[in-house]
């Protein structure tokens, strides 16, 4: 360049130094990778820039400098796997060296209405508490049915008050409204499987106003024992309800095998209909619970574990329970051959031979007095499970959470590595860039979750990095605590916890809360988004310290289908500052919200994250009209619209 085209490129307006800054330096740069960035696109050759907690850009970074420079060559980077079916243990939480070892970066614990929980009902004490020692990874919670019932109504069959009720209907909106992600059940667990549907119903309506979703447990009931019927509960219940059916850890038990697209048909219908209704799905044909559960009679188990030690105790009813519980063993797991006991690491039958029993049930009776054990049960084909997993709106899911005990399912050290090493690599059932999008922006979008999820400016930079040469779970049934292997780097919240395949220590998670102005939305739906707002004012604080100053805006944002990423302007400025689009993430849109995620520049270069939602019928708040919700930074603000 001659000196004379230098001066002139120093003597052009700062708008265009803004746009193009010159040097670039980042906290952390990912290089030369294949971003499967979330949404469902086709992975693409670039690098991956964060600052601070955010993914600053993605793309092409050229000679961009950075404090910690990643080699991702040859490798896939994606965001951090969110599961959706957390069974996390209190005292795992602060290594989580198991799910982070997986590639999973969020956990929503309480699934299954809260299946074994020790932490009550009040999802902000059981966080603060599973918090204390800190998070290697982010945590949220359900709000867990299971418990509410067992807390209000307690453990014996029988018709809850109408004040009874009340109470728990207050205790669901009381967590919804302190961010739970949801409401959760296990309504084939004892003894909220006393309720009956219409008390379900009633009892997570008031949920509806949060536009959330009931995740349940399907309800198998004798003498069928039909899952399918039991999917058709819990959609019934999302449906009535007016929140979404979550059909999680989706299975048919071994009476309906290969009827997958009967229960896939269910789904599609409730969505059709206009009422969404999604599934996850964990990669295995083998269930794990306590191994009573789900196969002693429901009668025998009313009253808990007390009341069902003392039938057992009475040799005319133990021989009505054993009955009943042959019948089970069947419809649940195809006969003895098909129950595991991971505590013993052998199968019921290795085991009744070790012992020289001859009688399956009365082996399981025995044991359940004895130890009350896990069980694994055999239920499917893996036809079914294929069928499942490629439905465009099941996400992949573990059914497992963060722990340090070693006689468990095999999924709790290798579901999502598993996932993506047999069912993509090996069986091909999935592309690469949809097994990506149903371990991240599709759980993220089941759950309302605005800015996880996507590898996308402006988006938290929870981030897996994995070889999808080696990817692949290593733990069995026999030997479950054997660690995944294939994933290099895990990074939660711009911070490093795997470097190079080992655990760093780091506890850089937060406890995930959501907010009323977030609603469920649907990604991939082939849908044209847009957000646009030609004027509006803001009082926003934009430094430490400052007191609030008034912007004014203009947002004129698009995101065609092929786009995935959304094209536009956002601009926010005072007498002494404007900001302008950064970089920008996805449109996110649901009936009467959108959301939007990226990230604002100001003149002097700084870069500051942005999330909006525009809410026009958000029916948490009194008073209609249109609500557009500003997060910059840390701080929060509702503009004015005119
Ligand atoms: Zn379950």
């Amino acid at each position: 360049m001659s000196r004379r085209w230098l001066l002139l490129a120093l003597l052009l307006p700062a708008a265009t130094a803004q746009a193009q800054p010159a040097v670039s330096h980042y906290d952390i740069i990912i290089r030369g990778g294949t971003i499967q960035d979330g949404t469902g696109r086709p992975g693409f050759h670039g690098d991956v820039a964060i600052t601070g907690d955010r993914i600053a850009k993605v793309g092409n970074l050229g000679n961009a400098a950075a404090d910690t420079i990643i080699d991702a060559h040859g490798q896939f980077v994606s965001p951090g796997f969110i599961s959706v079916h957390s069974h996390a243990k209190r005292n795992a939480v602060a290594r989580a060296e198991n799910m982070l070892r997986q590639g999973v970066t969020t956990e929503i614990i309480d699934a299954d209405g809260g299946f074994a929980n020790s932490g009550g009902e009040d999802i902000v004490a059981q966080l603060a508490d599973y918090a204390q020692h800190g998070l290697a990874l982010n945590l949220g919670a359900y709000v867990p049915f299971n418990t509410i019932w067992q807390k209000v109504v307690g453990e014996d069959e029988r018709r809850p008050t109408a004040a009874e009720i009340a109470t728990m209907q207050e205790l669901i909106r009381r967590n919804l409204a302190a961010g739970a992600w949801g409401i959760s059940a296990g309504l084939d667990y004892k003894p909220a499987y006393f309720a009956t549907r219409e008390e379900v119903t009633k009892i997570v309506a008031p949920a509806a106003p949060w536009r959330t979703l009931f995740t349940n447990h399907d309800r198998v009931t004798p003498p069928a024992f039909s899952s399918i019927a039991g999917m058709g509960e819990t959609i019934a219940i999302g449906n009535a309800a007016g929140i979404v059916p979550i059909l999680t850890h989706i299975k048919l038990w071994p009476n309906e095998m290969g009827q997958s697209g009967r229960a896939i048909a269910a789904i599609r219908a409730s969505t059709a209909r206009g009422q969404y209704a999604a599934a996850d799905i964990y990669p295995y044909i083998q269930a794990n619970t306590f191994l009573g559960a789900l196969i002693i009679p429901s009668w025998a188990q009313a009253g808990g574990r007390e009341a069902l030690l003392k039938r057992l105790a009475d040799p005319a009813l133990r021989a009505k329970i054993a009955a009943e519980t042959t019948t089970a063993i069947v419809a649940r797991a195809g006969g003895p051959d098909g129950i595991f006991l991971p505590t013993h690491a052998k199968q019921l039958t290795g085991y009744m031979a070790e012992i020289g029993a001859t009688d399956a049930t009365e082996t399981v009776l025995r044991l359940v007095e004895r130890e009350d054990p896990f069980g694994i049960f055999r239920f499917g084909s893996e036809e079914d499970l294929a069928a499942f997993l490629q439905y465009p709106d099941t996400a992949i899911s573990c059914d497992c959470g963060s722990t340090t005990e070693t006689k468990v399912h095999p999924r709790n050290y290798g579901a999502f590595p598993r996932a993506f090493g047999r069912y993509v690599r090996e069986r091909h059932a999935l592309s690469w860039e949809d097994a990506v999008r149903k371990a991240t922006a599709l759980p993220a979008a089941m759950l309302g979750m605005v800015d996880r999820g996507t590898l996308a400016p402006g988006m938290f930079a929870d981030v897996t990095i994995f070889d999808p040469a080696t990817i692949i779970d290593k733990a069995t049934f026999v030997d479950p605590a054997q660690y995944a292997v294939g994933i290099s780097y895990v990074l939660v919240n711009g911070r490093l916890v795997i470097r190079n395949g080992a655990l760093t220590g780091a506890t850089p998670g937060k406890r995930l809360f959501r907010a009323a102005d977030m609603a469920i939305y649907r990604v991939g739906d082939g849908a044209t988004r847009s957000l646009s707002v030609p004027s509006f004012t803001v009082r926003l604080t934009t430094a430490e310290g400052a007191p609030p100053t008034e912007y004014r805006g203009t947002i004129d944002l698009h995101q065609r289908t092929a786009d995935r990423l959304a094209t536009g302007t956002l601009t926010l400025s005072s007498p002494g500052r404007t900001f302008t689009l950064g970089g920008s993430g996805p449109l996110m849109a649901a009936s009467g919200w959108t959301a939007f995620t990226g990230w604002m520049r100001d003149a002097q270069g700084s870069a500051t994250p942005v999330t909006l939602t525009l809410d026009t019928a958000n029916p948490t708040i009194t008073g209609k009209g249109r609500r557009l919700t500003i997060r910059l930074g840390e701080r929060s603000a509702v503009a004015k619209l005119r």
